[in-house]
């Protein structure tokens, strides 16, 4: 059997886990870095006052945020 110190056993405990968080920690980050923030979004801009709006539902249609007018999506992703 292999004679480990306590203190160095304790240090392995906290710091192996410790350090594999950080590794993911920085994984992910880069990973976020590469998605954009608006991939749900879809763009309206509106037939009545020409108003260009943005929201994050899949809908064919939306209302206009400023007028009511119900709107096609332009661009949905
Ligand atoms: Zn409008």
């Amino acid at each position: 059997m292999i004679a480990v110190r306590l203190d160095v056993f304790f240090m392995l405990v906290v710091s192996v886990p410790l350090f594999v968080l950080t590794a993911l920690v920085i994984y992910y980050s880069i990973l976020s870095r590469h998605r954009s923030t608006h991939s749900h979004e879809a763009i309206y801009s509106c037939a009545h006052c020409g108003h260009v709006y943005a929201i994050a539902r899949h809908r064919p249609m939306d209302h206009c945020p400023r007028c009511g007018t119900l709107n096609e999506a332009v661009r949905t992703s």
